[in-house]
């Protein structure tokens, strides 16, 4: 795998206490829409015991100019430094890694069930699907505890919009979730079946927070799905 160090270009606020950050891609780096990569901070001025180098998925397109990750800014050393870094300095790159990558099959159709900052690989593998006018069936389903912590509401409208193959349904436990397709409450059985009413076709997708993973594969273990046609990207630390 390659390793690079990479310029940040830009940083902006996706949600609340939420930020994405830009970096320029290596040249000739290439990676598949929901692989993630290694980041390593560059002598920071602070550290702590969990290190220097946290996974983050890559929330870009494979065919976008840049590299695009998201994170939720919690008051650790490594995010302290990541959100002051200066714009032109660089982090360690080691990556592409994973195989959180939508699958071949054209015609057996995908659900994502996605939670908080798990958007960040689905986002990428939606905007590919998007751009390349890909056929599969895709629908997500993305929680969050309100309406401003869910993170790229507005591109995941547009991808919407654009792809006719692609439902975005959003969900919030509190509040009026944002989006034409919305839901408040928490993804149980009732609300998925509404969206999916054939449970066995497709091939789903888990991504957020692991207690969040765990809660999806009971749902759908407890629909007799089979336990192939899950796959699963759990975020280590929240
Ligand atoms: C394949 C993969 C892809 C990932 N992709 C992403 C991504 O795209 N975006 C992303 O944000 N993360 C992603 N993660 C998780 C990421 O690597 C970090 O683990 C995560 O962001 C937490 O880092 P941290 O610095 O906030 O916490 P750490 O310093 O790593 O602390 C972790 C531990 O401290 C606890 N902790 C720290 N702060 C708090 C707090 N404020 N409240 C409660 N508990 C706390 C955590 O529960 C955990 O036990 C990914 C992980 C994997 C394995």
């Amino acid at each position: 795998m390659p390793v690079s160090n990479i310029k940040l270009l830009r940083k902006e606020g996706v949600a609340e206490e939420t930020m994405a950050f830009h970096f320029e891609k290596p040249a000739g780096f290439e990676y598949r829409a929901g692989q993630f990569g290694d980041f390593t901070l560059i002598n920071p001025p602070e550290t702590d015991a969990e290190g220097n180098t946290r996974g983050f998925s890559l929330a870009s397109a494979p065919d976008d100019r840049d590299l695009m990750i998201a994170t939720r800014m919690r008051d650790t050393a490594f995010k302290r430094v990541l959100k002051n870094l200066p714009l032109g300095a660089a982090v360690k790159l080691d990556a592409p890694y994973g195989d959180f990558t939508l699958h071949k099959t054209q015609t057996t159709p995908a659900v994502y069930l996605t939670g908080g900052i798990g958007i960040t690989p689905v986002r990428s593998i939606i905007a590919a699907a998007t751009r390349q006018k890909l056929p599969h069936k895709i629908t997500l389903l993305y929680a969050n505890r309100t309406a401003q912590s869910a993170a790229f509401t507005s591109d995941l409208l547009t991808f919407a919009d654009r792809n006719p193959n692609f439902t975005f349904v959003s969900v919030v436990a509190e509040g009026k979730a944002p989006g034409g397709k919305a839901e408040t409450g928490l993804i149980n059985r009732a609300m998925l079946q509404k969206y999916v009413p054939d449970m066995q076709a497709p091939i789903y997708y888990l991504s957020g927070p692991a207690a969040m993973v765990a809660a999806m594969r009971k749902i759908l273990t407890e629909a007799k799905v089979n336990e192939d046609n899950i796959r699963t990207e759990e975020f280590s630390g929240y």
